[in-house]
């Protein structure tokens, strides 16, 4: 395998407010160039890098004479649904937000990916995974993590299914115990022996990795800190990966993980809509917790029908915006 360039993220063994002790060999302020080509590590072992298309995407040619093609993230996490459950707009709803002509007002459900220096990451599962993977071209996701068993932060599962095939091995699932009971219900089959025997493709291979809250875990070479939020009567987890915080589906942060939420550069925080609600929170109730947490800048996600992005923006205090789909931050300032 070529040797590593140094990644611009939190390698693992790095504490999460460490950042002195990472490496960046690019310099400060500058914009991150895409790279003409992709880091061979971070790809299947048959896949050779072919052509650059244009704004990151690469071709790969396989051994078997297959084209693959993906985005290279590396450094990055992307933004890849905004909305809530329903995703907006809503079927059927003729308001003014659900009819907008906005992008911004388009959201799919809330879920994202981050470039590690080992592979992607990806966020949940939403419904929507098939349709925002191909929106922001990325080809590949080598482990998932999950927030919570929400129907729609996992149903998009199955879509899964064609990574362990690229990999050639069974795909890393990182959550709690709570939620591993519930893809094992859900998606019964992919656990049935039977079925398992099927060719990689047919159904999920899948394999679990145990998060504990509040313990930082190594995935994909990066330090990991999964953090306890609390999202009416269940628990829900957010990610601190460096700096970057992705806190989505939560009514309240507890004490001990507002002291796992200080000294962060970006904060992505649920809140649903005005009105209060009892599993998630408003956008004055999130307002509170960022003017307490004070990171450099936040983005409110997990949004319904009743916000408008352009008319909503305008009363959000100046570090605050609201987050839409395809939104890309840097893991590093
Ligand atoms: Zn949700
Ligand atoms: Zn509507
Ligand atoms: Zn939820």
């Amino acid at each position: 395998m070529q040797s590593r360039r140094q990644p611009k993220i939190p390698v693992a063994g790095d504490g999460a407010n460490n950042k002195k002790k990472q490496t960046n060999t690019d310099e400060p302020g500058k914009p991150r160039e895409p790279r003409m080509q992709p880091d061979p590590s971070r790809y299947p072992d048959d896949w050779t890098p072919a052509e650059h298309l244009g704004d990151g995407v690469f071709a790969f040619d396989t051994e078997n004479g297959r084209r693959r093609v993906t985005r290279d993230i590396v450094g990055r996490m992307i933004l890849l649904g905004t909305g809530t459950s329903h995703g907006v707009p809503v079927i059927g709803c003729a308001c003014p937000v659900c009819l907008s002509d906005d992008p911004r007002d388009r959201r799919t459900r809330a879920s994202a990916i981050v470039g590690l220096p080992q592979g992607n990451l990806l966020i949940d599962t939403t419904p929507d995974l098939r349709t925002q993977l191909l929106r922001e071209s990325i080809g590949l996701v080598h482990a998932v993590a999950y927030t919570h068993g929400h129907a729609d932060h996992l149903m998009g599962l199955d879509d899964l299914r064609i990574f362990a095939r690229y990999l050639g091995h069974d795909l890393p699932i990182y959550c709690t115990e709570e939620v591993e009971e519930r893809i094992r219900r859900t998606f019964d089959y992919a656990f049935d022996p039977v079925t398992r025997a099927f060719p990689a493709g047919g159904v999920p291979r899948l394999v679990f990795r145990r998060i504990e809250p509040d313990q930082p875990i190594e995935i994909l070479g990066a330090q990991v800190l999964p953090v306890t939020l609390e999202h009416g009567k269940i628990r829900a987890i957010g990610y601190r990966i460096g700096r970057v915080a992705y806190c989505t589906d939560a009514h309240n942060i507890p004490p001990s993980s507002m002291r796992l939420l200080e000294d962060l550069d970006t904060l992505i925080l649920d809140a649903l809509r005005f009105e209060r609600h009892l599993t998630h929170f408003s956008i004055d109730e999130a307002l509170e917790f960022i003017a307490e947490l004070k990171p450099t800048q936040a983005y409110l996600t997990h949004i319904a029908h009743a916000v408008g992005h352009a008319r909503a923006s305008a009363d959000l205090p100046k570090n605050v915006d609201f987050a839409h789909d395809g939104l890309t931050l840097p893991l590093q300032s």
